[in-house]
């Protein structure tokens, strides 16, 4: 009867992590409010006509034991017998054993696939590996006057780095020269931000590309010489692997949090959608209940709980409470700088381009490219027949997701549907991927608050901080609960530290504001997993 409960804000994987882990470890019932009508949260996957498209692709990878088991006890992974395999992450890597008697994809639906990973740069109209490689193709294809004027800048920016290192131009520039950052990075990192790069801070760079450099690059270019460069994933020297492999649902990364969802209200825990949060009272230094709006009556409900978790942006959390935080905090909490997402389904019969194989005629084998042409609003290109085959309806069909990274007062943001496929359709031809003739359905999905910028106040933040965790049994968790720059994985983290420290009566939230920068600190220091 005196069962204590937790209030959640957000069924994203931070929220529905967080009830998980209190069902399964505390005797707390979670309820989950969930403003849209979907689990999952950024992470949802949007099923269209049986065509299931995600908001950028998904894929599983942590440094984690943690979170790379719990991923796996949901959804198995796939039957293999070919041994342990590699998955990679941007640089970082780790081993998987599947096993002979995991789950079939085509009999059975909860499983995970092991999946190829393919992603190139398109610029010039040409393709480019991603990272770009100092391979000859690549010489090829950036011909003799660009390769020359790349190595000069490059050995300008080694000889006169530029000092003080305060912006992500400046962090481009030293570790590839200005040649080599205008071709391959600035038109897709400020179609990203939607700011000049010269206005993004170093710390963006830093933390998303560190390692990555031109030495790195020539490193990586040696060894795949000296060591034959034909590893197979399952092989010994699985580093110097070609074929990078990726965890995915079959499903698409919505099914995971459906799975989730599911397991939460069979164990007793509740999950409302429709039910927007928009007042947190208080009582001092303790959160008391929140206030939330139905979204299809209007009727607001009064949620007591004991313990409160939020996942939904600061910027409009700090304005929920009943008592004013103060002005110092609410001028930095307003000032966060969010960036936003339109992705695009196109159904098509074929591309215009192909990579030569049978199949290749008519679809390559990329699951994601980036591109990096400035007469396009176009930022990326998702192929999801290549993500997994369970996604598209008909194979016979390609499906696409054109993604377009836009803010909300951005006209494209505006446009209607029709325009939008208008706008979409008419760029991927023009730069010669599809015919926009070819197009036979079409889907927009808009989502805001996609990426939360390390821009605009960022830089006090911590006055933020400082405010909300003075109420004890509140908890920020999440990618935009926190400000971060989260991953699935470290967005499910601290929502399974937070219930860590309840179960362990901690207070102090250091540890959780330390996840994805303490632990990847540690980790690189030798301790990865
Ligand atoms: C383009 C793109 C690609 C990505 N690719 C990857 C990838 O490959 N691998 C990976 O691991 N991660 C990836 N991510 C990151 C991943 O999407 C996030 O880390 C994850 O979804 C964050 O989970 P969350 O629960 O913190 O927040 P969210 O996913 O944002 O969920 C928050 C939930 O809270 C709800 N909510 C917000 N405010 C309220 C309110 N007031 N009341 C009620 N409900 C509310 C929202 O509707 C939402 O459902 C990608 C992100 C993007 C944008």
């Amino acid at each position: 009867m005196n069962q204590k409960r937790a209030i959640i804000i957000g069924a994203g994987p931070a929220g529905l992590t967080a009830a998980y882990e209190l069902l399964a470890r505390t005797g707390i019932k979670p309820i989950v409010l969930e403003k849209s009508d979907c689990m999952g949260g950024i992470s949802r996957t949007v099923d269209y006509k049986g065509n299931r498209i995600d908001i950028g692709g998904h894929r599983f990878f942590s440094k984690s034991d943690r979170v790379m088991e719990w991923w796996l006890r949901m959804l198995p992974l796939q039957a293999s017998e070919n041994g342990p395999a590699a998955i990679k992450y941007h640089r970082m890597e780790r081993t998987i054993a599947p096993s002979a008697s995991g789950p079939d994809p085509a009999a059975a639906d909860r499983v995970m696939l092991l999946r190829s990973r393919k992603s190139r740069i398109y610029c010039l109209r040409r393709f480019f590996d991603y990272p770009i490689s100092l391979s000859k193709d690549t010489l090829l294809k950036l011909g003799l006057r660009r390769t020359f004027k790349i190595g000069v800048s490059y050995i300008q920016s080694a000889l006169f780095p530029l000092k003080p290192e305060e912006t992500l131009e400046q962090f481009f520039i030293n570790r590839f020269g200005r040649e080599l950052f205008g071709t391959f990075f600035k038109s897709y990192t400020e179609k990203v931000w939607g700011v000049p790069c010269d206005r993004i801070s170093a710390e963006w760079g830093a933390q998303r590309i560190k390692g990555l450099s031109v030495w790195s690059t020539l490193l990586h270019a040696l060894r795949k010489v000296f060591k034959g460069g034909h590893g197979g994933i399952g092989q010994k020297h699985t580093q110097t692997s070609l074929i990078e492999q990726f965890l995915y649902p079959k499903f698409g990364p919505g099914q995971m949090w459906d799975e989730v969802a599911r397991h939460i209200i069979e164990k007793g825990g509740e999950i409302r959608t429709g039910c927007r949060v928009e007042r947190i009272s208080t009582d001092g230094w303790q959160v008391k209940a929140l206030e939330a709006a139905d979204s299809t009556t209007g009727r607001t409900e009064t949620f007591e709980g004991d313990y409160f978790f939020s996942t939904a942006p600061v910027r409009e959390l700090m304005r929920a409470f009943d008592v004013a935080p103060p002005q110092n905090v609410l001028q930095v909490s307003d000032g966060l700088i969010y960036r936003d997402f339109i992705t695009v389904g196109l159904l098509v019969r074929s591309l215009r381009i192909g990579d030569g194989t049978p199949r290749g005629k008519k679809l390559i084998g990329d699951n994601w490219i980036y591109i990096q042409e400035p007469d396009v609003l176009l930022g990326r290109l998702q192929i999801f027949n290549n993500w997994s085959p369970f996604m598209v309806a008909d194979p016979a069909t390609v499906w696409l997701g054109l993604e377009y990274f836009c803010n909300q007062s951005d006209e494209i943001w505006n446009l209607s549907d029709e325009r939008m496929v208008a706008l979409a359709s008419r760029e991927l031809s023009q730069i010669g991927i599809i015919d926009a003739a070819e197009v036979l359905d079409s889907t927009v999905l808009r989502m805001e608050k996609t990426y939360p910028a390390y821009f605009g106040t960022y830089g006090r933040f911590a006055e933020v901080r400082a405010h909300v965790d003075r109420y004890a049994n509140l908890f920020l968790i999440g990618r935009n609960g926190m400000h971060r720059y989260n991953n699935q994985d470290h967005s499910m983290l601290t929502a399974m530290m937070a219930v860590d420290d309840i179960i362990a009566g901690v207070t102090d939230k250091t540890g959780l504001w330390e996840v994805n920068t303490e632990l990847d600190y540690h980790e690189e220091k030798g301790k990865s997993t």
